[in-house]
């Protein structure tokens, strides 16, 4: 049993000591001491089922043993810097890495987070390209570095920040965009940019192939090829940010860019590569990567052998446990149960994502698609009284973002869409 302090006496200290920006989901908030796959546990021994920890855990799960063995194990041999001496940790890792990516992809950047990654990605491209122009789709989001929070495009997580050389472009959102589900037409929006906005050229484009803090939009079909064919032709390089879709998780495919048929020239990840551990990743091609042998380019941590020896236990456990195929089967009959409840409550206006990337947007208009902000944050609080964890997300902030640790199984699906059947029944 727990018996360190109480959630009320780490909220003073929160208050106290925290930044004031820190925030939390729940009326009162949730209390965590324990997690196990796919369940958390609070301090009083409750347990919930963690349809939202799939952001920092992937299939593995919390503390899956293979994951934490692997860390003990290096950590007791040796922790250092990434590249100052030789160790096989590191190097085993990007193999496999490399491994799991298409073309020529295959050159390895490591990093301590997803903002870092993209902040790597986007330089790169300005380097290899000699040009400044980046641009991005509105509701992407990419980090919170000078770079990124310009390449992210939702006022709510924007600071007074130096915006030269990104341009948004109109977001292919199936649900609320104009096109509907034509790719190809909102792919035109980033050659109007290219031919208004900038000198014809452009250092790159950087997208989500489902944009996760953005509320679960999956892009619509046919818009990354158009987008990135255009961009080719300014002269710019496409990066894939896979922070959240990447990692087997859209069950399909291990790639999310992989479900639009693409090929990104730099592909960009963090968050599940190291199942909770601080890492991230930048790769990209042999050619591309020479820019950075201009200048030295270091980063202490990014990549150490004991996050390093996490992400390979990462990708043996997703091998071994077939989490792939997993978030395919159990992310295709969660969504099938959603959908249900959608044909039930008209408070649910769209269903939508990929295996076990799943979002839930609540409207109180279905014509109008007017957000139901208040009644996603009741039922969000009746959900966690009832034993299950899901996010929220989008720019209204009335998505429910589902994204469970791949190890997820169908009587978890099922409590989670009962719960959510049960709480909207009553509302
Ligand atoms: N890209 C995407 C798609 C993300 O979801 C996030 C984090 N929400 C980031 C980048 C930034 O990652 P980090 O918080 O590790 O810096």
């Amino acid at each position: 049993p727990y018996n360190g302090p109480s959630g009320d006496e780490i909220m003073a200290k929160r208050k106290e000591y925290l930044s004031p920006s820190v925030f939390h989901f729940y009326k009162t908030p949730l209390h965590v001491v324990e997690g196990k796959m796919q369940y958390l546990y609070d301090d009083k021994g409750r347990r919930y089922v963690d349809a939202f920890g799939g952001i920092a855990t992937v299939g593995c799960g919390h503390c899956h043993p293979d994951v934490v063995a692997a860390i003990v194990e290096q950590t007791k041999k040796l922790q250092h810097s990434t590249v100052l001496y030789l160790n096989s940790v590191i190097t085993d890792f990007a193999e496999t890495l490399a491994s799991k990516l298409p073309g020529d992809l295959k050159v390895v950047f490591f990093t301590n987070s997803g903002t870092e990654a993209n902040e790597l990605a986007m330089m790169i491209a300005r380097l290899y390209t000699g040009c400044h122009d980046i641009i991005s789709l509105r509701n992407g989001y990419h980090g919170n570095g000078a770079g990124t929070m310009a390449a992210t495009a939702q006022s709510i997580w924007k600071f007074n920040i130096v915006q030269s050389g990104v341009h948004h472009a109109m977001n292919p959102d199936p649900y609320r965009g104009v096109f509907g589900s034509d790719g190809e037409k909102y792919a035109r929006d980033v050659q109007d940019i290219i031919n208004f906005g900038t000198s014809g050229n452009v250092a790159g484009f950087i997208s989500e192939a489902i944009q996760g803090v953005g509320g679960i939009v999956e892009l619509a079909p046919g818009y990354l090829s158009h987008a990135y064919n255009i961009v080719k032709n300014a002269g710019g390089l496409c990066i894939a940010d896979e922070v959240q879709a990447g990692f087997a998780r859209t069950g399909s495919h291990f790639w999310g860019f992989e479900n639009q048929g693409v090929v990104p020239d730099i592909v960009t990840m963090a968050k599940s590569i190291g199942n909770g551990i601080p890492l991230g990743a930048v790769v990209t091609t042999p050619e591309i990567a020479q820019v950075l042998t201009r200048r030295n380019y270091f980063n202490t941590f990014g990549g150490n052998p004991v996050c390093t020896a996490a992400g390979l236990a990462v990708m043996r456990v997703i091998e071994k446990e077939k989490l792939q195929q997993n978030a395919f089967e159990v992310g295709n009959y969660l969504k099938e149960r959603l959908n249900g409840l959608k044909d039930k409550y008209e408070l649910i206006g769209d269903v939508r994502g990929r295996g076990m990337l799943l979002g839930v947007e609540l409207v109180t208009d279905r014509k109008l698609k007017t957000p139901a902000k208040a009644e996603i944050v009741h039922v969000m609080d009746q959900l966690k009284e009832l034993g299950v964890l899901v996010g929220k997300g989008g720019y209204y902030g009335n998505v429910f973002r589902i994204l469970p640790p791949l190890c997820f199984t169908k009587e978890d699906a099922d409590f989670l869409a009962d719960a959510m059947d049960y709480s909207l029944s009553r509302m």
